[in-house]
């Protein structure tokens, strides 16, 4: 082929550098003062360290949502497991809740971290001999 010859077929739409509109969406807390502006056009959340919610790590919400935020407390017994304890207070605390007005919700869950070392280092053959 020539150079410079025309590749596209003929009445093809050349391709065409559109602007796009930017999406900003405004985040606050109702439980302390913290806020946010993000501009990222899919989906997504913004958490924070809450200081209404005992320094937990909690989502803000869009500006203007008709809603509640709390933590709730571990209700089993901790009994040795890895679990989110509160800066605030030091109480266990499994999950933050985020209740709209409308009835919908979304869960923050604070699941105890595991404990693994043991368990890989049995299945390589390194446990230590006693
Ligand atoms: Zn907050």
């Amino acid at each position: 082929m020539p150079r410079g010859r025309r590749t596209r077929a003929p009445g093809m739409l050349r391709s065409v550098s559109l602007p796009l509109l930017a999406r900003q969406t405004r985040w606050s807390c109702p439980n302390c003062t913290q806020t946010a502006l993000t501009g990222e056009p899919e989906p997504h959340a913004r958490y924070h360290q809450c200081a209404g919610l005992m320094g937990l790590y909690v989502p803000l919400v869009a500006d203007g949502t008709d809603c509640k935020v709390y933590a709730t407390e571990r209700a089993d017994y901790v009994s040795g497991d890895l679990v989110q304890v509160a800066p605030g207070d030091g109480r266990p605390y499994m999950s933050a809740v985020v209740e709209r007005a409308d009835g919908s919700n979304d869960t923050v869950a604070y699941a105890p971290a595991a404990r693994l070392r043991r368990l890989f280092a049995a299945r390589r053959g390194l446990t230590r001999q006693r």
